[in-house]
């Protein structure tokens, strides 16, 4: 047999990492990847026992799965989504979409094609808040994540980095330049935990989750009073200037500190370093500042301090991302979705639905338990992105139509009456358009396993199957790469076949481009207040307001969970709420661990290893304690997607940030008790 050498692409995330696969035709003999936790799973996961290569079907949850072929399974979920469609029209079917971004155009376009304006993805809990937010703010998204920020400006002389840490989310981790250079520049970082980061940084600005827009407030009160703004910038720049000053005036140092926990000298000092030691750069969590109940505002009050100093399009501040490489659109024309109805949210959550070009996938339980959805079609779909995420377990479960597309049985397989496996990346081709300017095709390295199949081919096989292969490029899924790569100057035939990528030229613009054509916001300048969030009757203003659920804001659930519970720091052994099911990255995290101060574990008479009751009103789970003084006192920090121990059970959604309709992932309250210790037996109510 012959071995074979394929130029792939890792995506065990979604950085899309080159890796060289070597193979026999048949079985993957070696993997080239970067030095990467999550990448040595890759293997496993597509050999792996517990892998599901088979279709099911069955006609409801009570009845037990049928095996069937991969056609068979595709023309059941067609009929079934056409029936739903003749019951109670289009916009009874939603179309979800959870981990793999490669093939969402075609789901989108699935969706829309099929009539539903209910096209749903992860933006509605990850990113997507943050680019809203450009957008209104600045007219554009800038670069202020980590991945850019990377590479470019030598030029920043300091780095004000918000809420994220690279040692658990970004290769080389604890290599990563920011922790090992951090002496090059003046670091500031703010995290309400310890980080290897902020162990390395200048000034650690340690707060209570959800109050990062207090402090950014609070910064640009000291920045406004001692004249260190940048005058001329916002002369001509900014809009609201007035209002915004009036507003922040009543964020002294001292009233700051009372609602962040930072002490007053240590604002003062952050606010005056990031001000003088211009250029200085922003770099922020993708979700870290918007996981709030106000984590939209929070984060329009953060990129307002790169405004204020003129850090803004200058070599070592945040320029634009507006250059980047980016295919072209296969969605249908924004009239052709416009005449479909109002996708999810578009009523309570205007702005966001709006900018970010679709459904919000929170109000998913609320859509269902009211009927306006009965059928959901989903690929990479997991019921624990949800806040409260019963709530959304017992919708899914009451649905009249429900198909999974996976790899492995997940909790959210176990609520459908469809099971479509999946092709893993190193089993399905893809096209790779990434905003850095490389362009490739991604062959699959071996054929899938079983009847499993790759995202893109269930779609254009459900659009066949559907009646709509007119709209799907009649079913050539290279012609639809074709009219993808019309976007960046290139054709599916000048892509090497092999797999090797192409880089497009994407040299950066000039600076300072808003001299020539102002922001792209409808003022044309930097909207300290935002027109677009008061014409759509929210506060134009990056108004601060205490969490849902804080000790401040509801001291009566304080009493009972007098702590605040933050969720969702990253791993570097798991994408989110994969990779469990892989003894590769599980024997090196085996069990979920709930990170707590080492005086909140004594008053409580837990010790470091013992199993602990996590509870909020909401319900409890079960962690193991792991006693660290990266926890400042009064708060701990649970990990996320878990299925034995669902943080996300516990976070309401009774209040999503009114913008965004993103959940409080990241500031709750809770209690914490040793599993056998007193106390613990009354924990574990769930209440509806
Ligand atoms: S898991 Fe690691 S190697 Fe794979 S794409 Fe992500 S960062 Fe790259």
């Amino acid at each position: 047999m012959r071995n074979n050498t394929t130029h792939s692409t890792c995506y065990m995330c979604t950085e899309d990492c080159p890796i060289t696969v070597l193979s026999d035709g048949e079985d993957i003999l070696s993997i080239q990847h970067p030095d990467c936790v999550r990448a040595e799973g890759m293997l496993e996961q597509r050999t792996s026992r517990l892998r599901q290569v088979n279709a099911r079907i069955r006609s409801s949850l009570q009845d037990p799965w049928r095996e069937v072929s991969r056609g068979q399974a595709v023309s059941a979920t067609a009929r079934a989504l056409l029936e739903v469609r003749e019951r109670y029209g289009a916009q009874a079917v939603a179309f979800v979409a959870g981990f793999t971004k490669e093939a969402r155009p075609y789901l989108q376009r699935l969706a829309h094609c099929f009539g539903s304006s209910h096209y749903l993805t992860e933006s509605s809990c990850c990113f997507g808040s943050c680019f809203v937010a450009a957008s209104v703010t600045l007219g554009k998204e800038y670069d202020y994540f980590l991945g850019p920020s990377r590479t470019r400006y030598s030029a920043t002389r300091c780095r004000l980095v918000w809420s994220t840490n690279p040692t658990e989310s970004r290769l080389p981790y604890d290599k990563h330049h920011l922790i090992t250079d951090a002496s090059e520049w003046a670091t500031i970082v703010v995290d309400p935990r310890r980080t290897p980061l902020a162990e390395a940084a200048r000034i650690h600005l340690q707060l209570r989750p959800g109050t990062d827009g207090a402090l950014a407030l609070g910064m640009a009160q000291v920045i406004l009073e001692e004249g260190l703004e940048d005058k001329e910038f916002l002369r001509s720049y900014a809009h609201g200037l007035d209002a915004y000053q009036r507003y922040v005036r009543g964020f002294t140092p001292d009233k700051t500190a009372r609602i962040t926990g930072i002490p007053p000298e240590r604002i003062v000092a952050a606010a005056r370093l990031y001000a003088t030691s211009r250029p200085a750069q922003i770099t922020i969590s993708a979700c870290a500042t918007t996981h709030h109940s106000n984590g939209f505002q929070n984060h329009r009050a953060i990129l307002l301090l790169a405004a204020l100093c003129g850090n803004l399009d200058i070599e070592g501040g945040n320029r634009p991302w507006g250059h980047r490489c980016r295919e072209a659109s296969v969605d249908l024309s924004a009239e052709e979705v416009a005449s479909l109805g109002p996708p999810l949210g578009a009523q309570k959550h205007p702005v966001f639905v709006e900018h970010q070009g679709e459904g919000q996938a929170m109000l998913l339980a609320e859509a269902i338990e009211s009927g306006d959805v009965r059928a959901v079609f989903s690929i990479g779909m997991n019921v624990m992105m949800w806040p409260n995420s019963h709530r959304l377990r017992k919708a899914l479960g009451s649905l009249e139509f429900f198909s999974v597309c996976d790899f492995f049985e997940t909790p959210t397989g176990d609520l459908a009456t469809t099971f479509l496996p999946a092709a893993t990346h190193l089993e399905r081709q893809a096209l790779i358009v990434s905003g850095s300017g490389r362009v490739q095709y991604r062959p699959a390295a071996v054929a899938p396993l079983g009847d499993a199949m790759g995202d893109t081919e269930l779609i254009f096989e459900m659009a066949g199957a559907l009646g709509m292969d007119g709209h799907f490029w009649g079913g050539d899924i290279h012609a639809s790469f074709d009219a993808r790569l019309a976007g960046v100057g290139l054709s599916f035939e000048s892509l090497p076949a092999s797999g090797e990528p192409l880089f497009v030229d994407i040299r950066e613009p000039e600076e300072r481009g808003y001299l020539r054509n102002g922001f792209g916001t409808p003022t044309g300048k930097v909207e300290f207040v935002s027109t677009i969030l008061e014409d759509a009757g929210h506060e134009g203003l990056p108004l601060y307001r205490e969490p849902y659920w804080s000790p401040v804001s509801t001291p009566g659930v304080a009493e009972d969970y007098p702590l605040v519970l933050t969720s969702g720091g990253r791993s570097k052994n798991y994408t989110h709420s994969q990779g469990r099911q892989l003894e590769t990255l599980r024997s090196r995290e085996p069990k979920p661990r709930l990170q707590m101060n080492p005086s909140d574990a004594e008053v409580r008479s837990i010790g470091d290893g013992d199993e602990v009751r996590l509870s909020s009103p909401l319900g409890a789970i079960t962690l193991q304690a792991w006693i660290t003084d990266v926890m400042p006192p009064g708060v701990v920090s649970a990990p996320h997607g878990w299925a034995d121990a669902d943080v996300n059970l516990l976070i309401p959604d009774a209040e999503l940030d009114p913008i965004s309709g993103f959940p409080p992932f990241r500031s709750s309250l809770c209690q914490v008790h040793r599993l056998d210790g007193p106390g613990s037996s009354k924990d574990g109510t769930h209440h509806e």
